[in-house]
């Protein structure tokens, strides 16, 4: 049976009750919502009225719709699916949010040894017509569609600020990172406005900035793995930072009792089978964004090891294995957690 479940926030923000009888009074809280880039992204930000935040708000909601007509590959006439079109062909110049997505891309598919491959959207794109006709993919499709994906034909030069795609057919898919870009450049845009205490959440992928003025942190709530919607049993207190939960929770298709997720292995061309869920937090939302994908795929022996060997990385690996439940934290898990006392 296909099932399709969209659930907008894996990651789950606290109501944070009763915070307006602790904040200093010249702050006031401000939420806004909209959907951008399949998602709802929702802004949390303090402010001293309603006319400063909101204007705030317009222009970060304006900033996000900016990086979707680049990065979408649901647009033929993104930036991205231009620069697809070029395949095979001479570099191209692109713009500098494209090219640091691209090059931060390479950065993170170096670091997962091919984990993370923004090339394999020929593979994604048979995994998404699974999940309408609830049939697998061709094996034979599945291997011709491999034969596209590979990070090292893509070619940065970052003098000329140019991406040569080197294979013909080549596709590009950026669902792994561009969201925890989105807001990352969104919370940028609340600082030029001269707000600092703002939370960017881009679905279960969220920036933090300052604290908000009543603690330490935002205390955000990382959702159980067989029931996202239901109470979270962890919190975390974050500030300047990113974290991101990736796992099945929300998109999957099950054909003949096997669940894929639509976190795709580049090394078979399959969607990840076994329910797992991967929370990373790191110094800004694009890497934990782009982490998170990377570990659902290497698994918890190579994700924690990959994990622990960077300082600024923290994570929490949930993966189930023969109908057993694996938790594992990362040392530096436990200093994000949020304490009551706090
Ligand atoms: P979401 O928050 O939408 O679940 P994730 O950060 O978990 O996003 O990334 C999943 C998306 O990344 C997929 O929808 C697909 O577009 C893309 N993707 C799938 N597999 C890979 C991979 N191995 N490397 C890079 N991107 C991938
Ligand atoms: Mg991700």
């Amino acid at each position: 049976m296909l099932k399709h479940v969209i659930i907008s926030l894996l990651i789950l923000l606290s109501g944070l009750a009763g915070v307006n009888a602790l904040q200093p009074a010249e702050l006031q809280r401000y939420v806004f919502t909209e959907p951008h880039m399949g998602t709802t992204f929702r802004i949390v930000l303090y402010a001293k009225d309603e006319a400063t935040a909101k204007k705030a708000a317009k222009a970060a909601f304006a900033r996000i719709a900016e990086l979707n007509a680049i990065m979408s590959d649901y647009q033929p006439t993104s930036e991205l699916m231009r620069l697809c079109d070029k395949a095979g062909g001479t570099p191209v110049e692109v713009s500098v949010d494209l090219f640091a997505v691209l090059q931060k891309s390479d950065e993170f598919a170096k670091l997962t040894d091919g984990a993370f491959d923004v090339s394999i959207s020929p593979v994604v794109r048979l995994w998404r017509k699974a999940r309408r006709s609830r049939e697998l993919p061709k094996a034979e499709e599945i291997k011709k569609a491999l034969a596209l994906v590979d990070y090292r034909k893509i070619k940065l030069d970052a003098k000329g600020r140019t991406v040569q795609l080197l294979l013909m057919g080549m596709l590009l898919d950026l669902g792994g990172i561009a969201k925890g870009y989105a807001a990352d450049a969104a919370l940028a845009v609340l600082r030029q406005h001269g707000i600092s205490r703002a939370l960017v959440a881009a679905g279960g992928d969220i920036a933090t900035g300052d604290p908000p003025p009543d603690g330490p942190g935002w205390k955000v709530g990382i959702a159980p793995l067989k029931n996202p919607g239901a109470e979270p049993e962890l919190y975390l207190s974050l500030k300047n930072a990113g974290v991101s939960t990736a796992g099945d929770a929300e998109q999957f298709v099950e054909i003949n009792g096997k669940r894929y997720s639509h976190i795709i292995d580049p090394k078979t061309g399959y969607g990840l089978v076994g329910r797992r869920s991967v929370t990373v937090i790191a110094p800004n939302a694009m890497t934990s964004d782009g982490i998170d994908t990377s570990i659902c795929v290497m698994g918890i022996e190579r994700g924690v090891k990959l994990i622990e060997n960077r300082e600024d990385l923290a994570a929490l690996l949930v993966f189930e294995t023969d109908k057993r439940i694996e938790t594992v934290q990362s040392k530096r898990f436990a200093k994000f957690l949020w304490k009551e006392t706090n």
